[in-house]
């Protein structure tokens, strides 16, 4: 019934001749009021990626158990054949859904205003946008319950409450209608595909609801802080110095207990930094008398920074300097990201077989902290020097395999005296300093030679 209301609203706004919009689009009256219907996302998200093919792809992660497309807008600066930053390295991940419960629209609205505001910003031309497009792909999946949005419902059309059907302790808390088993419906079970097959890389994932205004980080399943603690507290301080006093705690202490939510999930399997960002307590109507964009700028300018510094939301080590004195190697190594990593090594790789020949004893490295390490037994030649770490504390978290930057490492090598001289002998330069000095001697051993 309200899609068919909706569309009633949508044709009469397109015929209106002062709506002469040549996309197929919403007009914006209409977005700004009126809370998306799969049938009206489906239209916008179809006009973006026509409109904006630079820089819009869509893709659909899997169907809800209706059959409606979960749709994927993928939003970067497609233009790199490579799809690399400038630079050459690899683009930052940042991974977006709302929808999980069809009654909370204004979580849907703040994940498509997201969408609309890197789209319109880039069409723009404003810098920030455009930064933030050639160094960072966003995946956002606007409605993931559309069945459920259809009839204005919480649950999916089997009465699952998806965000407890996640395979992280799933049905392991009190709690109501999470399913058969964990991912027993298609909606859950395409959003954990695409998390493991095309954004497993994420240093961010933020899902969308409603409820109480309050953003939640892991976990929901326990009281306890998570291993990251450091890069949650340090967000949440920044936040409120500089945007939003909205609250940010452990979803467990923040909301109630609770487990099997794609939070959770998230953090737990994936090792994604993850909130739950939950606006307003406004469910159950249709649509809003504030324009969205003013109702919700507060979010959106939460989610412009947790999107613009994604960069910063893992363990970020450079080696500085890397000094070896005999078979002793000695390194400072800075972490410029804002999570701490433990069981780090330095490594010394053979180039070809990428066996490795030698490793540093573990170390951890503090958010934003230098520190210096030294292992010995380092006798090796024609080798690569690479980082070994993970990207966060908790045990899902990523590892990367960083090579270090020969040109930014300066290798002292300080010799025993032997090993200088023998050095010295098959060293050109030494051989030419050496004649030079036979040179300036020979005129006083002639005079010498003389005055005999
Ligand atoms: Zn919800």
């Amino acid at each position: 019934m309200r899609s068919i209301v909706l569309v009633a609203i949508l044709l009469l706004a397109s015929a209106s001749p002062i709506m002469g919009n040549s996309t197929a689009q919403q007009p914006d009256i209409v977005q700004e009021h009126w809370y998306h219907s799969y049938l009206t996302l489906t239209t916008d998200v179809q006009s973006w990626a026509e409109d904006y093919p630079d820089i819009v792809k869509l893709t659909v992660a899997g169907q809800t158990e209706l059959g409606r497309n979960l749709w994927v807008v993928q939003i970067s600066d497609w233009s790199n054949t490579q799809n690399t930053k400038p630079d050459g390295t690899p683009k930052e991940i940042v991974y977006i859904d709302g929808g999980h419960h069809g009654n909370e629209h204004l979580g849907t609205e703040l994940a498509f205003l997201t969408a609309e505001y890197y789209i319109e910003g880039w069409a723009a031309g404003e810098q920030e946008v455009l930064d933030v497009l050639t160094t960072t792909e966003l995946h956002i999946l606007i409605m993931l319950n559309a069945d459920g949005n259809d009839i204005d419902t919480r649950w999916n059309i089997n009465q699952v409450d998806l965000n407890r059907n996640y395979d992280h302790y799933w049905n392991t808390c009190e709690t109501t209608q999470p399913g058969s088993s964990a991912f027993s419906e298609s909606e859950t079970l395409a959003n954990s595909n695409y998390m493991n097959t095309m954004v497993s890389d994420a240093d961010l994932y933020v899902t969308m609801h409603t409820g109480v205004w309050i953003m939640l980080y892991p976990w929901g399943k326990w009281p306890d802080q998570p291993s990251d603690w450091e890069l949650f507290h340090g967000i949440r301080d920044e936040v409120h110095t500089n945007i939003s006093e909205i609250p940010i705690q452990n979803a467990n202490q923040g909301l109630y207990p609770n487990c099997g939510t794609s939070r959770d999930y998230g953090y737990g399997v994936m090792g994604f930094p993850t909130f739950t960002f939950e606006t307003d307590d406004e469910q159950w109507l249709l649509g809003t008398t504030e324009p969205l964009s003013d109702r919700l700028g507060e979010e959106l300018d939460v989610m412009k920074y947790l999107i613009d510094n994604v960069w910063y939301w893992r363990a970020r080590l450079s080696i500085e300097e890397i000094t070896i004195d005999d078979d002793v190697v000695n390194f400072d190594i800075v972490n410029d990201g804002r999570a701490t990593t433990r069981n780090a090594t330095l490594q010394y790789l053979n180039e070809e077989t990428d066996e490795i020949l030698w490793q540093s004893d573990n170390f951890t490295v503090n958010t934003t902290s230098r520190i210096s390490v030294s292992t010995n037994g380092f006798d090796y030649d024609n080798g690569v020097w690479r980082l070994s770490y993970q990207k966060r504390i908790i045990n899902s978290a990523q590892w990367v395999n960083e090579t270090v930057n020969e040109s930014l490492v300066s290798i002292i090598k300080v010799e025993d005296d032997g090993f200088l001289l023998g050095y010295g002998l098959f060293n050109p330069l030494s051989l030419i300093m050496a004649l030079c000095v036979v040179a300036i001697l020979k005129p006083e051993l002639s005079e010498i030679e003389i005055s005999e």
